[in-house]
């Protein structure tokens, strides 16, 4: 006889991971990311339903996890990514962005479909996770299909439907009905966003639609800007001015735009983005990729600025850890080695990217979203430990222990609870494209 997993009396290892209060118990570490940027020694943190509930000294809990050898950090926020994009990991590489979009990705999207897409974003999802992200800022097509992976595996996110008005894509009253699809999951890990793709793939009428459209219902606008020279000479070959100042002119910007990539920035650009609060999302890797250039950070930092991994395609991979350490070694080349500190590169993965987000999450505090990661200290990359943060962001790979989103465990020791990885592997291994 089979037990059933509804059958009275039994408790399966997923209810288990549901309990009400999970106790990390004497964290050797804890990597706070409050205002003072505290690093905790040898404490527990107690966590009620899907909040931070302490830090201090606790017994009791449904579920105790020893934290005596390892660092308790905030799970981290990659404020950039495509996730479906996985399926392109390695399609078409060595190319500049405007070449790699019409000859490469543009015509392979057009054989996307939405069993694709779904399974992509597991795929992406299970790179997240096993890299210690939490939370993620996607913009791409069915987003409905997005959406079920985000809460089939636990994970938050701020999903827009990446919106191109001058080809093949779909209008406007798609894009809502996936909205409201979206809706239907009533799903407090999903925050709804827009995501206009960028200046040179939608009119200003179809500019001008979001920004009124997000002022109506309050919601984040997810766009690219500035990412190439070519961008920002054809806008001014065309509006006469800058894209920063083109969406400056026509009342688009705003403390809810999250802005990509902003490689290519003049002092004016600045000031009007400064000015409008809005938030910058760095993309090292895919900058550097794509031969895109380098955000000039060093006139930024009065900006709140995040970190993204922009998708696999242009990457190629989603981890977070490897993101921190080419952000901040990036920033040192041709400049000055203090510049982009790896306390900075932290910040831009946790709080800064919780900020642009709205996020009640990024930092380690009694009130907070209980989402966070656990990193075992007794692995070669993480020994000496004369200094957490600089190991956090130049020397570990990335390979978290356990991780903690909105309350629920959705990986303990290395496992993942929600997903059957092998099935998504074989699922993408089976997708015929070309
Ligand atoms: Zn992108």
């Amino acid at each position: 006889m089979t037990l059933s997993r509804s059958g009275p009396g039994f408790k399966s290892q997923w209810e288990h991971h549901c309990d009400n209060m999970i106790l990390l118990k004497n964290c050797k570490y804890i990597v706070t990311q409050n205002n003072k940027r505290e690093i905790l020694k040898n404490k527990d943190i107690l966590i009620e339903n899907n909040k931070i509930k302490d830090i201090g000294s606790f017994e009791n809990a449904d579920k105790i996890i020893d934290c005596s050898n390892k660092i308790v950090m905030p799970g981290l926020i990659n404020c950039h990514t495509h996730a479906a994009m996985t399926l392109f990991r390695g399609y078409g590489d060595d190319m500049n962005l405007q070449e790699w979009l019409e000859n490469k990705i543009w015509p392979i999207e057009k054989k996307l479909d939405g069993e694709k897409i779904y399974w992509g974003s597991k795929l992406a999802i299970v790179e997240m996770i096993k890299t210690g992200t939490t939370c993620f800022n996607d913009m791409y097509f069915y987003m409905d299909k997005v959406a079920q992976a985000c809460v089939e595996c636990n994970i938050r996110s701020v999903l827009s439907r990446g919106y191109i008005d001058n080809n093949y894509h779909k209008k406007i009253n798609e894009m809502l009905e996936e909205i409201n699809k979206v809706k239907e999951l009533n799903s407090d890990l999903i925050t709804l966003a827009l995501g206009p793709h960028a200046i040179y793939t939608n009119s200003e009428s179809s500019l001008k639609w979001f920004k009124e459209y997000s002022d109506k219902n309050d919601l984040l606008i997810h766009i690219h800007l500035s990412e190439t020279k070519k961008e920002v000479e054809d806008c001014i070959k065309k509006h006469g001015k800058s894209p920063v100042k083109y969406l400056y002119d026509i009342g688009f910007l705003s403390h809810k735009v999250i802005a990509a990539h902003c490689v290519w920035l003049s002092e004016d650009d600045i000031k009007l983005l400064k000015q409008k609060n809005v938030s910058l999302v760095y993309n090292p890797a895919s900058n550097m990729k794509l031969s895109s250039g380098i955000m000039p950070y060093h006139i930024l930092k009065e900006l709140n600025v995040c970190l993204g991994t922009d998708g696999a395609a242009s990457n190629n991979n989603l981890n977070m850890f490897e993101e921190m350490k080419i952000a901040a070694l990036l920033q040192k080349v041709n400049k000055t080695p203090i510049l982009l500190a790896a306390q900075e590169a932290l910040d831009m993965a946790t709080i800064n990217g919780a900020k642009a987000l709205r996020i009640n999450a990024g930092s380690i505090e009694p009130g907070k979203l209980a989402d966070l990661i656990i990193i075992d200290l007794n692995r070669p990359d993480m020994i000496p430990l004369h200094n957490v943060v600089s190991n956090l962001v130049y020397s570990f790979d990335g390979d978290v222990d356990t991780v903690i989103i909105n309350g629920k465990i959705v990986m303990y020791n290395k496992k993942l609870i929600n997903i059957n990885e092998q099935e998504t592997f074989d699922k993408i291994n089976s997708f015929k494209f070309y």
